[in-house]
């Protein structure tokens, strides 16, 4: 008679499980299989987990070398953003080697930078989080409203850090969020409003918990939270949020409190407030005054400014960053044995057209395509075709062709 098969793990004979898997000398049922993935992935976290504290953390001056690999220019918010990660790192990694009598709590410190769109905030925020390989996600600040009103709960923001992170709770715990458009939730005057502000102060209201550090319920899936969905904890202590806004117009704030501020001395103070740069004498006031809350600006102690992009900014950043726009294009075509050569005469007029256009570092992009496209369409279905170069005749040709570009974009 034959024998009937058993779980080699449980014991559980067949007629006991749905499922029994044999493999050479031994069989395993669904339960024992569950199990095994349960002890694999706690094993899997741990071992991570280990692997983060021994990470071992780059120093302040190695992080800005890394950075300036990828991002042009805007030195001092590299500074301060370098600073900023490996002080908000090595305290997570100190905290549990914290000795008893050491009762000096290192309190967390986000950040907030303050520039123009397309100067590069998103791209550090995106570049430290890539060096430190940890979850990092973007979050739009003017999509979220104040819980029960429609829009997105701001515990959001952490569905896609989660979603990142691969569902590992731990990675996510210490992951980076940046809020970008955070400007656009300020309250619209300084006074704290009579009437009910659901898109700008409340959901400054909301954030705040997030920032300072909580432990959060997340609905793994997002949307609307309810009763039956079963919750993902969170705790934000250790997740390092980058806010980013152009604050438009902030620089009058800034002039005006900078002018207020030399009152009752010769004009000298005054005159020597650099115009073009007002924003390097950002405070915790000025955004204040923009319309931030003040609890909201407390959560933000580390404030940066980044520099409108000159000329010469975008020009370098069409070809020396590590992943350059020319040396992706580059890229792309060598994957079809194409070699691309592009005439520095086009790289000027790039930067010309989007700068007339008033596009900044995004609309080199734009234009990059509009100039390839062709080419990257026609070369690789072209027999024996191994060499392309663009010139300042043929990039005119491709830019000048798009009717209404300069309308379509404004
Ligand atoms: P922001 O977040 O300030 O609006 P982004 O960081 O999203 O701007 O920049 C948009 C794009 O422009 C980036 O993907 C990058 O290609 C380019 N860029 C902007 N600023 C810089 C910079 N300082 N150095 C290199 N590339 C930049």
């Amino acid at each position: 008679m034959k024998e009937d098969k058993k779980c080699s793990f449980c014991g559980r004979s067949k007629q006991d499980v749905s499922i029994l898997i044999s493999g050479i000398n031994a069989n395993i049922c669904e339960y024992c299989v569950e199990q095994s993935q349960a002890i694999i992935r706690e094993e899997i976290t741990t071992v991570k987990n280990r692997q983060f504290q021994k990470l071992k953390l780059k120093k302040p001056k190695e992080i800005k070398e890394y950075l300036d690999q990828y991002v042009i220019g805007q030195e001092e918010s590299k500074k301060v953003l370098s600073v900023a990660v490996y002080n908000h790192y090595k305290r997570i990694i100190n905290i549990d080697k914290k000795s008893k009598k050491d009762d000096v709590e290192l309190e967390k410190s986000n950040v907030i930078l303050v520039g123009e769109t397309g100067t590069g905030k998103t791209l550090l925020a995106r570049t430290i989080a890539k060096m430190l390989d940890v979850p990092f996600c973007i979050a739009d600040a003017t999509v979220l409203t104040e819980a029960g009103y429609v829009g997105e709960d701001v515990e959001n923001v952490l569905v896609r850090l989660l979603q990142v992170a691969d569902y590992d709770v731990d990675a996510v715990q210490r992951g980076i969020v940046f809020i970008d458009e955070i400007d656009k939730i300020a309250r619209k005057s300084d006074n704290p409003s009579i009437t009910r502000d659901v898109s700008g102060e409340g959901v400054q209201q909301a954030l705040l918990k997030l920032l300072e550090g909580a432990v959060v319920n997340v609905p793994p899936k997002g949307g609307r939270k309810h009763p039956e969905q079963r919750m993902i904890q969170i705790d934000t202590h250790n997740i390092l949020f980058i806010c980013g806004g152009a604050f438009d117009s902030i620089e009058k704030i800034i002039s005006s409190r900078l002018r207020t501020n030399v009152i009752g001395y010769n004009n000298t103070a005054k005159d020597n407030i650099d115009k073009e740069n007002v924003l390097k004498h950002i405070m915790p006031q000025d955004l204040k005054k923009f319309g931030l809350i003040p609890e909201l600006v407390g959560r933000l102690p580390i404030i940066s400014y980044l520099n409108p992009l000159d000329k010469n900014a975008l020009r370098l950043i069409l070809t020396e960053p590590k992943n350059a726009l020319i040396k992706q294009y580059r890229r792309l075509f060598e994957l079809d044995n194409i070699n691309l050569n592009v005439e520095p005469a086009v790289l000027d007029y790039i930067v010309e057209k989007s700068i007339e256009f008033k596009l900044g570092a995004r609309g080199l992009r734009s234009l990059c395509e509009s100039i390839m496209t062709d080419a990257m369409y026609e070369l690789p279905s072209k027999e024996n075709a191994t060499e392309i170069t663009i010139t300042l005749e043929y990039a005119r040709e491709k830019v000048e062709k798009l009717k209404g570009f300069n309308q379509k974009v404004a």
